[in-house]
């Protein structure tokens, strides 16, 4: 996020005051105040003939697959947003989508919405993915992070067993 330093009504530049019980940067006149909620994230563990689908992110090192992630637009339910995300990133259709659960990503300073959605189409990636792996369920190997958190929960009740990979690095 850039750097707010002045207040978008009078242009005062901002400081740290007090706000509902929490030092928060703001006007000084109290026109503005940076809440800096948690922004919702949307989440999907997709499911293609039987196998779950991972992506590699253009952005991420090599080897690393997660789950199809998103934004929210103006507008939208959380059930639709996760379809239109599917649809822009592999081109896939959300054939059915239920909620696994909500999830703390306290050091991004998000909220993971993660949904299983059961997909059907042929995978044609958009520029913002490089590579995929369609997984067999009982193979998944969740982290313990965010969409990590929901990819075991949704293992756990089907049955299948939780075995999280270990990183070195992992808080
Ligand atoms: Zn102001």
């Amino acid at each position: 996020m850039t750097e707010l330093r002045f207040c978008p009504l009078c242009a005062a530049e901002l400081g740290m005051r007090v706000e509902s019980g929490r030092e928060r940067l703001g006007c000084p006149s109290g026109h503005w105040t940076h809440w800096d909620n948690p922004l919702p994230v949307l989440a999907a563990l997709v499911e293609l003939d039987g196998k779950i689908l991972l992506a590699r992110n253009a952005a991420w090192p090599e080897g690393m697959f997660a789950l199809i992630t998103g934004f929210m637009e103006r507008g939208e339910t959380p059930e639709q947003g996760i379809a239109r995300e599917l649809k822009e990133e592999t081109d896939l259709d959300a054939d059915h989508v239920q909620l696994i659960g909500v999830y703390e990503f306290i050091r991004k300073n998000e909220l993971i919405i993660a949904y299983h959605v059961k997909a059907s189409g042929a995978i044609r990636l958009s520029e913002e993915l490089v590579d995929y792996r369609l997984v067999a369920p009982e193979k998944l190997r969740p982290w313990r992070a965010g969409t990590g958190y929901a990819m075991a929960d949704w293992l756990q009740a089907r049955g299948l067993p939780v075995e999280f990979i270990e990183l070195p690095n992992s808080s």
